[in-house]
């Protein structure tokens, strides 16, 4: 009753986002009461393993117990404080922490709420490091397929054509460089050579290149192999581009290690983090950098060097608090580790779908795993097919097109992820 009820009402106000509306004349919404670990319930008691970790951003479940209780603590204390002119506690904890646990060279962090204004401040930052050192270079490069979110500037320099085409008469001119076409060695080096050409040619124009570390995730889960960062390093501090590492989604674990970059062992210029900061809770993002790239805006009073950027929820005391709720999370209870451990075993599992006529592909870096499907046109939107097989049967897949694939929280358990994967593989058969 409720459930209806509420799905009327949200109708008539409410505009969701990635959705075309009218598709809920025949597909019902989901009116969620309430969630915990890997579950989210409806009014009518339908409870949904989250596989997708609620678009990725949460990390140790629902209504987590700690991460609960350390914002409660804080809502009694602090909730929020303009941070120009002011700090906090919880901002500085977790800066120090940041600082300490992300690559070397990356010393200082600039908040900002969503991994797509956290975009957006790396790229100005870039831009504006060149020019304080008296070089104009408008231009951005990124990779083939890539997202990095949906405002003006990210939208730019993403490349997945279902967001972009639309809005292209508005975008700022980029400049895209092949990914590497698989997760082998040689396509990494491929790619990269392509890139170094272009950089011969024009890197006197080019501010950055960003890309999503081993993991293009909007761009359908698509995966390279860590050489390549490493190649784009050498490349970048060879004709001064700087690199930024878009780690929204890879951040926090999800490849494996706590950062992707530090599966190549690099640091690159700017990091960019958002999703898995605040385990999933409330939005905040961050871009760190380097003190060289720090020092470069740092002088007396001068409108035109000083970076005066600002979102008013910057540092967020309530977000700074779920942030390091969920590093002590990391820390106290030797995640990654355990990770190893489920990734294996979603490893596994996986092996069972490449049995099936229509899978065209299966692949994994750490905690994510794909399934790509193959036969299949646009149109016939299987995506959704295997969304509303999976609801049907207590599971939140959500297709990227014709690629299944699995994100759960890390608190999920062997038992759990049987029956996420026993789901699809079920939903898949009957396509
Ligand atoms: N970069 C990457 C790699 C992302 O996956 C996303 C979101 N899916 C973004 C940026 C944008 O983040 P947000 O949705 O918080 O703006």
């Amino acid at each position: 009753m409720k459930n209806e009820e509420l799905k009327n009402r949200d109708l008539d106000v409410v505009w969701h986002p990635c959705t075309q509306m009218k598709d809920h004349e025949t597909l019902p919404l989901i009116p969620i009461e309430k969630a915990y670990g890997i579950y989210l319930e409806d009014f009518e008691g339908n409870r949904y393993i989250d596989a997708i970790s609620s678009w990725w951003v949460n990390m140790f479940g629902h209504t987590n117990g700690y991460i609960n209780s350390k914002i409660k603590e804080q809502l009694d204390r602090l909730e929020h404080v303009i941070l120009a002119g002011f700090t906090h506690e919880q901002v500085v904890k977790l800066s120090e922490r940041l600082v300490k646990l992300t690559p070397p060279n990356l010393d200082k962090c600039f908040y900002s709420d969503n991994g797509s204004s956290a975009v957006e401040v790396a790229l100005k930052m870039s831009f504006h490091a060149h020019l304080n050192d008296g070089i104009t270079k408008p231009l951005f490069v990124s990779l083939t397929n890539s997202y990095h979110g949906e405002t003006i500037g990210a939208l730019s320099v993403g490349d997945v054509e279902l967001y972009k085409e639309t809005y292209a008469p508005l975008l700022l001119e980029t400049i895209q460089t092949p990914v590497p076409k698989d997760m082998s060695i040689e396509a990494a080096e491929d790619a990269a050579k392509e890139f170094e050409e272009l950089c011969k040619k024009r890197a006197d124009e080019i501010s950055a290149i960003i890309v999503e570390p081993l993991i293009q995730g909007a761009g359908y889960m698509h995966m390279y192999h860590p050489e390549f960062l490493v190649l784009l390093r050498a490349i970048c501090t060879k004709y001064n581009v700087h690199l930024i590492a878009d780690e929204v989604m890879v951040g926090f674990g999800r490849t494996g290690e706590l950062f992707a970059c530090s599966k190549a062992n690099i640091s690159p210029d700017f990091l960019v983090l958002s999703k898995g900061l605040t385990g999933g809770y409330l939005p905040l993002s961050v871009v760190l950098t380097s003190n060289d790239i720090y020092a470069k805006f740092y002088c007396d009073y001068n409108k035109h060097k000083a970076f005066l950027h600002s979102h008013s929820y910057t540092g967020n005391a309530l977000a700074c608090a779920a942030a390091n709720a969920t590093l002590d999370i990391f820390e106290n209870e030797n995640i990654i580790e355990k990770n190893r451990v489920l990734s294996e075993y979603m490893g596994q599992k996986l092996k069972q779908f490449s049995l099936l006529e229509n899978v065209q592909e299966v692949r994994q870096t750490g905690m994510v795993a794909v399934v790509e499907l193959k036969g299949y046109t646009a149109e016939q939107r299987i995506g959704l097919k295997v969304y509303e097989y999976g609801l049907k049967h207590g599971v939140l897949l959500r297709p990227l097109g014709h690629i299944v694939y699995f994100m759960p929280p890390y608190i999920i358990t062997k038992e759990e992820i049987d029956i996420m994967m026993d789901v699809a593989l079920e939903a898949i058969r009957e396509l």
